[in-house]
Order: C-alpha cells, then structure tokens, then sequence
C-alpha cells in the first residue's frame, strides 16, 4: 500500500473506533513508534502508537497517554492535560533501550501530571516541580532494579532530568542533570546495564 492510502486508512481505522492496540499492529515497524504504559494501583494498561509516520504526532495514541498520565486526584477536568511531546519521546527511547536488552515490559506510571494542588500535597515534591508542566514522569519497571532503569534513562541523550530513588525513577524533559532520592549516591558502573 502506498504510503497516503496507508495513512488514510489509518484515519479511517481510528474513526470506525478500531483500537490504537491494532492501529500498533498495522503500522510498519520502521516508522512507528508505540508506548507501552501501565498506572501503577489501578487496571490502566495501554499500548499507544503516539507516531505512525516518523513526523507527525498521531493523536488518538496520544490522547491515551495523556489520560493514563493524568491527574488522578482531581476530575478529568483538570487532571487531563496535554503531556509534552518530548517527554514522551523520552520514555519511549527509555522503553527502546530497555527492549534492545531483552526486558518486555511496560513503563509502570506511579505519577505523571500533577496539579499544583496535587504537587503541594506530594512529599518531598519541589514547588516548581516538571510534574506541574506535564514534562515529567515518576516510574518503575517490573523485574529490573530503580538503578537499571536510571542507567536507561542516562544511555538516552534526550532524558532531561533524572531523579533516582528507592521505588522509582523520576524522568523530564527539562534540562538534562540529576539527582538522588532517597538512596546513598550511587557509583554508576561504566558497564552498566546500556
Ligand atoms: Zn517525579
């Protein structure tokens, strides 16, 4: 199939209500890229295709992420904003690097956009907090240490900040620097996981 017939049909599978999981599937593997998230405390689980094209932004899959991301301490109303496109950009490479070293499992989202209210009442959250902006991440991954995935997060140049803690990784898209949580400063092995 030509490429325009491809992408029309695209339009026409999100129309007719086919799932962004089989749009994932019907999309060439060479331009695509898909997220797969999981909320962690609730049945949330998704695999969204966020590009189709290697260019453009492919809405409905992009939709899906921010809904999984979003604020779930207040209505959709405020909690449901548009996340930054390169912070998930960044979690994809994240995911990339994790798929390359065999480990297929999703990104577990323990926080993702957060109202101010919300940050306030966040321990330990900074006041000018990348949550506030919906350009951060809090996560883990099921079967590999918090340490394994900051090494991920730090093998990608497009990871902003990165904050590394006993339960979680902490991932932005501001300024590439970072910082230990709640663990002793760790010696980043030359050979780490990538
Ligand atoms: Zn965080």
């Amino acid at each position: 199939m030509r490429r325009p017939e491809f992408l029309l049909s695209l339009a026409g599978a999100a129309l007719a209500g086919m799932s962004p999981m089989a749009v994932a599937a019907a999309v060439p593997a060479a331009t695509r890229r898909v997220l797969w998230l999981r909320r962690a405390g609730y049945s949330d689980e998704i695999v969204a295709p966020f590009c189709v094209d290697g260019r453009t932004v492919y809405m409905p899959g992009y939709w899906q992420i921010c809904w999984l991301m979003r604020d779930r301490h207040v209505a959709p109303a405020q909690g449901y904003v548009q996340v930054d496109i390169v912070e998930i950009e960044a979690l994809w490479e994240v995911q990339q690097a994790l798929l390359l070293h065999g480990i297929r499992e999703p990104l577990v989202i323990t926080s993702g956009y957060r109202t101010v209210q919300t940050n306030n009442a966040t321990e330990n959250a900074a006041r000018n907090s990348m949550h506030v902006y919906a350009k951060a991440a809090d996560m883990y991954v099921p079967g590999i240490s918090t340490r394994d995935l900051f090494n991920a997060c730090w093998s990608r140049a497009i990871s902003g900040g990165m904050g590394y803690y006993d339960d979680h990784v902490h991932l932005d898209s501001a300024t590439r620097r970072w910082w230990v949580g709640d663990l002793p400063v760790p010696e980043f092995a030359r050979t780490s996981l990538v």
